[in-house]
């Protein structure tokens, strides 16, 4: 950093941001700033325990501690920005981080539990051709703080009763890592991000998932940690001139190579992985492809689910209904659990991703 004549740092340095450090963090951080070891471990409940990311409602603190707080620190990186529910519950939030940047988060009802899916990059730089994701690029990895905020911020608006029309639950049970971007090109943020949520959050580990496009160096870093991570992959084909083309990040890590990985990874963990299976018509739901799925995972102790494709401005289309349980039956029929993921959100607001699309095209013409 330079210094400008005034001998004054020409570049402030930035505001401490709380969520995303741990206890022992937060209890290092109030020391150097005179306070009491223990208002570390007050600062972390009330964020990560009671969801509460505005220092004025931290109330066990003194007025002048709450006021530091407000003044010289960020308790949160982001905020909720706009909230859009669809007709069966789902809801999606836009997170505008502190650089102005925005992410996307959904909360999914089902039936006993409430799911969130969060994202992991600001875009995303495997380009698959159907994702609103892909499409739109990348900007940057998020930050473990990034990462958590959007747990938070949406248990919040579940605790206030955002979804109470639609289910009496109102803890958030499950975490997937199926919003933008992708989690093992963002390794250790996502990991910090994991142990946050497990350990000060308190979400079980099992009730946590990675999906990963195919980043095998990443699945191996993963199968060489402590703990046993859930792990979905996104295979939408393995057929290698077809998933080329589907995620083209098949052309350096081939779908060969990644099936071994994946063996490897549910017989180390002895977790069952879960397959991703876009269903794009005309491209990889023949009963042909369904064979040639059979046969490549035989042998692998794993689920895989069914995704009907979500209309993004791609060429693709969705296959018929029929034709995606047709797809199932094979499956099932040759001894594999298979599900078929419903189409969540509202029709031209569900696939990954795509809503952030809309409110940057929106923001684009409020500038024109
Ligand atoms: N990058 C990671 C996680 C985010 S995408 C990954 O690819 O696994 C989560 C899932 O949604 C992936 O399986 C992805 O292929 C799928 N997906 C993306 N766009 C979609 C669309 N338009 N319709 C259906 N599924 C889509
Ligand atoms: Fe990235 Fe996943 Fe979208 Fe592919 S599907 S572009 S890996 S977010």
């Amino acid at each position: 950093m330079s210094l400008s004549q005034n001998n004054t740092p020409d570049v402030l340095p930035a505001l401490p941001v709380l969520v995303g450090m741990t206890t022992a963090e937060l209890t290092a951080w109030v020391e150097s700033v005179g306070e009491k070891p223990f208002r570390g471990k007050q600062i972390a409940q009330w964020m990560y325990q009671k969801h509460v990311t505005d220092a004025a409602d931290m109330s066990d603190l003194s007025k002048a501690f709450r006021l530091m707080l407000t003044e010289k620190t960020h308790v949160s990186p982001g905020k909720i920005k706009e909230t859009v529910k669809s007709a069966d519950g789902t809801t999606k939030f836009l997170i505008e981080l502190l650089d102005g940047e925005i992410v996307e988060c959904v909360t999914i009802v089902q039936k006993n539990h409430l799911t969130a899916c969060v994202s992991s990059q600001v875009g995303c730089n495997v380009g698959c051709p159907f994702c609103a994701t892909g499409l739109s690029g990348f900007r940057r990895n998020l930050s473990a703080g990034e990462i958590v905020i959007q747990y938070l911020l949406m248990q919040h608006a579940v605790s206030q009763g955002l979804l109470s029309d639609f289910t009496p639950h109102t803890r958030i049970s499950n975490l997937v890592f199926m919003g933008m971007g992708e989690p093992l090109l963002n390794y250790e943020p996502v990991l910090k991000s994991i142990a946050l949520l497990n350990k000060e959050v308190e979400l079980g580990l099992r009730h946590i998932t990675i999906s990963t496009s195919g980043i095998i160096p990443g699945i191996q870093r993963l199968m060489d940690e402590k703990a046993d991570y859930n792990l979905a992959i996104s295979l939408h084909s393995v057929n290698t001139e077809v998933r080329n083309r589907l995620v083209p990040i098949n052309r350096k890590y081939g779908v060969t190579d990644l099936l071994q990985a994946a063996k490897l990874y549910a017989n180390r963990t002895k977790r069952r992985i879960t397959f991703e299976y876009t269903m794009l018509k005309g491209t990889n739901t023949s009963d042909a492809d369904a064979n040639a799925l059979i046969k490549a995972l035989r042998g692998i102790h794993c689920h895989i689910n069914l995704i009907a494709y979500n209309p993004v401005n791609s060429p693709f289309q969705a296959p018929p209904r029929k034709e995606i349980t047709h797809f199932q039956y094979l499956l099932t029929e040759a001894g594999f659990p298979v599900t078929i993921r419903n189409n969540h959100g509202s029709a031209d607001m569900s696939a990954c991703g795509q809503l952030r699309v809309h409110q940057r095209e929106k923001e684009l013409k409020t500038l024109a």
